[in-house]
């Protein structure tokens, strides 16, 4: 058992940091500025405990973050590619050795479990390895020219300050998906962190800024900005920032991504996911259940790829939710950072009031509980934010059902004819995140990833929805908001494309076979 619980705890693990109970929020790197806007308050989810204060920028304190971090690419973006994947490859190696505090902050101010603090902090070494090796790779196409003695192809330059504005649910690995990436790319970035967890965001800025001062990089390349909309909306509209990469609920993506369009800028969107397991009756049940079990608790339902639907064949129908109904009965709910709990609370009491608004609604809309959901009490329960997963037999024509509500609602789905059918039903929601089937049958298999087939962003072969590894680009389509991070060749979002041709010859010759003699 894991007893970090205390607040003073807390100021210890923070300590090392320099981390204090009222902490500017407002970096360039080395510099902290005063941070005289919003003041923003930190509660542990955990225990209802206030674990400290961090002072949002005032708009004169953003400009100037934002013009140092304009000064830092002009010299960043000189630096050779693999250059800068050695500052990576380092800010790596200080994650390694800070991996089990910073996985403990995390479990505490966001409320996931340890297990998963610890995940997500190794997602940030994952992609910052990844990163060091895509220095080295970042690479063009040459052409073969229509004219002679002419020679053509493309180059990637950097973009320049990249804003980063991120969810509460994942308090830092977000981030670096965005920054290794960027840096390496030879982009500054301005990192605008969720209100609801800005200690997390103190930590990696402190951890970063000693790797970038030991290397001598411009005051800068790495800013954090925090505050409440307001900062995310300064940068939505900000000239100077030719990249958002926003994550968050599709309301926020629709108000960001105008924004961004309105200034012909660039917007990388991450938002709201509605996701879907298929459970075929030709499925192996075991995978299935362990499969949609964690999708749908796991971090308390409050991931973009929970498992928020599952629809299951008839004739497996009864067998496969009896198991999952029993599953449900072992689930140990509470302090996350107690090993043993499996579901740990939701961020906040708001959460809790929209969970509870759900559930109401699924009846009023005539759902069925399989599984009765509730909040806790107790004193274990005392923030008030543990909540318990329910399940719900469901028609997919339910309004509710088209919602992505942002905790541990299951929604039970019947199909009865061809997979076809299961997959419309699957498609039919506004948003295009991560799927599944659970099917041992190859046709199955096929059709679910072909053309017609799954309509998300991701689309997985019995495995869940969630928990995607960083290799892949990730990502999802329609109101999802269609952008893609991390692995892959998502790094060319991070980059302008420049198609160069030269002449070597001693003649004009125009493309087209136009002739313009004179
Ligand atoms: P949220 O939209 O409330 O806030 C996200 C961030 O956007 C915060 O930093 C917030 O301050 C900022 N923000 C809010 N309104 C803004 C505006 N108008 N302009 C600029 N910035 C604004 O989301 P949340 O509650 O923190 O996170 C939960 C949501 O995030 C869920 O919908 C979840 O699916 C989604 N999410 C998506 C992904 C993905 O990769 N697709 C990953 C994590 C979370």
């Amino acid at each position: 058992m894991n007893t970090l619980t205390a607040p003073s705890r807390i100021a210890d693990l923070l300590k090392q940091w320099n981390i204090t109970e009222d902490h500017s929020g407002v970096s360039t790197g080395k510099q902290w500025l005063k941070g005289e806007g919003e003041r923003l308050v930190s509660s542990s989810p955990v225990d209802g405990s206030e674990i400290g204060t961090v002072r949002g920028a005032s708009r004169p304190e953003y400009d100037q973050a934002v013009k140092t971090a304009q000064q830092a690419f002009l010299e960043w973006r000189t630096w050779p590619a693999p250059k800068r994947g050695e500052v990576v490859r380092q800010f790596a190696e200080e994650l390694r050795k800070h991996k089990a505090e910073l996985g403990k902050l995390v479990s505490y101010e966001m409320g996931k479990s340890y297990q998963e603090g610890l995940g997500e902090v190794q997602e940030m070494i994952d992609i910052c390895d990844f990163a060091v090796g895509l220095s080295r790779q970042l690479h063009g196409l040459t052409m073969h020219s229509e004219r002679p003695e002419h020679r053509m192809y493309e180059q990637w330059h950097p973009l320049g300050p990249v804003a980063i504005i991120t969810a509460f649910n994942f308090p830092v690995a977000v981030w670096s998906w965005n920054t290794a990436l960027a840096w390496v790319c030879g982009d500054v970035t301005i990192w605008k962190p969720s209100e609801k967890v800005p200690l997390c965001s103190l930590a990696c800025q402190a951890i970063v800024s000693e790797v970038l001062a030991r290397n001598q990089a411009p005051e800068g390349v790495s800013t954090l900005i925090n505050g409440g909309r307001e900062v995310g909306e300064w940068l939505a509209h900000d000239e100077r920032i030719p990249l958002v990469s926003a994550t968050g609920s599709t309301r926020m993506g629709k108000a960001v991504g105008a924004a961004v369009g309105q200034r012909l800028g660039r917007a990388l969107l991450e938002l709201g996911g509605n996701n879907a397991i298929i459970v075929s009756d030709k499925a192996d049940l075991d995978i299935a259940l362990h499969a949609s079990l964690f999708g749908a608790v796991g971090t308390a339902g409050q991931r973009c790829t929970t498992t928020r639907r599952l629809i299951i064949h008839d004739k497996v129908y009864k067998t496969f939710t009896d198991k999952l109904v029993k599953a449900y009965g072992q689930l140990r709910i509470g302090d996350p950072l107690d090993e043993h709990n499996h579901v740990g609370p939701l961020i906040d009491r708001a959460a809790v009031d929209l969970y509870t608004k759900a559930l109401a609604t699924i009846k009023e809309q005539g759902g069925n509980m399989l599984v009765e959901g509730g909040v806790l009490s107790g004193a274990q329960y005392g923030s008030g934010c543990y909540v318990k997963p329910a399940i719900a037999e469901v028609t997919p024509e339910m309004d509710i059902v088209k919602q992505e509500t942002f905790a541990p609602i299951l929604y039970l789905i019947r199909y009865n004819g061809d997979v076809a059918d299961a997959i419309a039903t699957q498609n039919n929601v506004k948003q295009g995140l991560s799927s599944s089937i659970m099917t041992t049958d190859m046709r199955e298999m096929e059709r679910f990833l072909s053309v017609g087939g799954s309509d998300c962003g991701i689309a997985n072969v019995n495995i869940g929805t969630s928990g995607a590894e960083i290799g892949g680009a990730f990502g999802g389509e329609k109101e999802t908001g269609g952008g893609r991070e991390s692995g892959s060749d998502a790094w060319k979002t991070y980059m302008r494309r420049q198609t160069n041709t030269i002449n070597y010859g001693t003649t004009v010759p125009l493309a087209q076979g136009i002739k313009f003699d004179l």
